[in-house]
Formats: structure tokens, C-alpha cells, sequence
């Protein structure tokens, strides 16, 4: 396959991602070294389907099938940054997609657990944790809204589909001290609050962050309100 003249093979991914790092995030206010290390690390073409390796890197989502996208770099790393997590904590991921976003966490905490709610996407993600060696990362199939109660408390939940409210279970499954990051709202174009939610000793502490594109979450929230 040809990209802007080049063979598949020819093209030389480490300096695209060094690229994208220094451009998209660093210098867009990312700020967390582990962050902008494990965004280094992972190869995100092998997340895109074929016909997008070639602008795996670029600065914006891509599909994945299934109606679905990858997240576009920044919002991946911010999000992740937005987290507050290091190599002690334990996430909960609702949104696996094709696995990317997970593997940027599993580079930089103890333990991940991702569930998605489509099973050939599952399936596909499951293989690219096996082909990079991932020994960190629990996949589920089912609606994430419900949370993973077998597997929690956890240190950070992070939502890559908007919901239309903060799901009360997932809520329950943050440890005290936990941020949840979750897309809220159901419109379209940018018009979703992205939100950081605090577990505090006196309830939910909810920050706006900025507005985002998501794609709805599907399941038991879906049409409410
Ligand atoms: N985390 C991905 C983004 C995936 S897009 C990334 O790295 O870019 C959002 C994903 O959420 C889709 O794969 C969609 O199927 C999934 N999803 C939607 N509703 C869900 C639900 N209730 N439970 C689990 N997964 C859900």
C-alpha cells in the first residue's frame, strides 16, 4: 500500500510518533512525564485499521468499524493525564475500542480492566494486547455502565463514550480520592462536557474540563436523561 508516495514499510513510525508527541501534546500543555512517555511508546498503528496506518499519527480520531473511532492523540493523552495516575493504581477503562487508550494506561499503571460492549472489537483488541505482550490488562465483554464490581475499588475510571449522566455504579467503584474522566451529554458536533469527577470523603467533586466529540454510550443508559 502507497502513503503520500511511500510504501507501508518505508514509513517510519518512531519519528512520526516523536512528532506527534512534541507537536499534538507537549506542545499543547501535556504536561506528565509517564503520560507523554507511554504515548512515545505505543504504536498506534497497529490500533488503526490498515488502510489508516498511514495517518495513524496525524492529529485526529479515526474509525475503527463498527461506527466507532480511535480518539485523536490529545484527547487520549489529556485524558489520561486528567487521571492523576501512576504505576501503584489500579483503572477501570469503559470503552475499549480497538485498545489503544488501554494501552497507554497499561503502560503507566499496575492493572487495567476494560470492558467493551461490541464483541469483534473486543475481539480485535484482545489481539493487539497479545501481540504487544500486555500482561496488565482484564478485558470483559458487557455494558461498562454497570461498572466491574468483582474487580473494584479503582484508583481511576476512564469513559470513551459519552453517557448522558454520571453512571451511579461507576461512581461506587471509585476508591476515595479516585477521579472518574467521562464525556457527559448527548448532543452533537462539540458539544459534550468533558468532566473530572473527585471521589472526596463528602461526595463527588465534579470539574468541567473542556468540550469534546464522543460517541454514545450504548446499554442500560442509553435514552436517558
Ligand atoms: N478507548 C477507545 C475509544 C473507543 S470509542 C480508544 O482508544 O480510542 C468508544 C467505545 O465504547 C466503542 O468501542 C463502543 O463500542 C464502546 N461502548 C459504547 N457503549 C459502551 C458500554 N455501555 N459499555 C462498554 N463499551 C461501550
Amino acid at each position: 500500500m502507497l502513503f503520500g508516495g511511500k510504501k507501508e514499510s518505508e514509513i517510519d513510525y518512531t519519528s512520526l510518533r516523536e512528532q506527534m508527541v512534541d507537536r499534538q501534546l507537549a506542545g499543547r500543555g501535556v504536561k506528565d512525564k509517564c503520560v507523554l512517555s507511554a504515548m512515545r511508546s505505543v504504536p498506534r498503528h497497529l490500533f488503526v485499521p490498515d488502510n489508516y496506518c498511514g495517518e495513524a499519527y496525524d492529529d485526529n480520531p479515526l474509525p475503527i468499524g463498527h461506527e466507532q473511532t480511535i480518539s485523536q492523540p490529545f484527547i487520549v493523552a489529556s485524558m489520561t493525564e486528567h487521571l492523576d495516575i501512576d504505576h501503584d493504581s489500579k483503572v477501570l477503562e469503559i470503552g475499549t475500542g480497538c485498545g489503544y487508550q488501554t494501552a497507554v494506561l497499561a503502560e503507566i499503571a499496575r492493572e487495567v480492566c476494560t470492558i467493551e460492549i461490541i464483541p469483534s472489537l473486543l475481539d480485535n483488541a484482545r489481539e493487539n494486547f497479545k501481540t504487544l505482550c500486555y500482561r496488565n490488562i482484564k478485558t470483559r465483554l458487557g455494558d461498562g455502565s454497570c461498572g466491574w464490581p468483582e474487580e473494584a475499588p479503582f484508583d481511576g475510571i476512564i469513559v470513551t463514550a459519552a453517557a448522558p449522566r454520571v453512571p451511579e455504579a461507576l461512581l461506587e467503584q471509585l476508591e476515595e480520592n479516585g477521579v472518574m474522566v467521562i464525556p457527559l451529554g448527548s448532543g452533537m458536533g462539540y458539544s459534550q462536557d468533558l468532566v473530572k469527577v473527585r471521589r472526596t470523603s463528602q461526595g463527588p467533586v465534579q470539574e468541567f474540563l473542556y468540550h469534546v466529540r464522543f460517541v454514545p454510550m450504548r446499554g442500560e443508559v442509553e435514552g436517558g436523561g
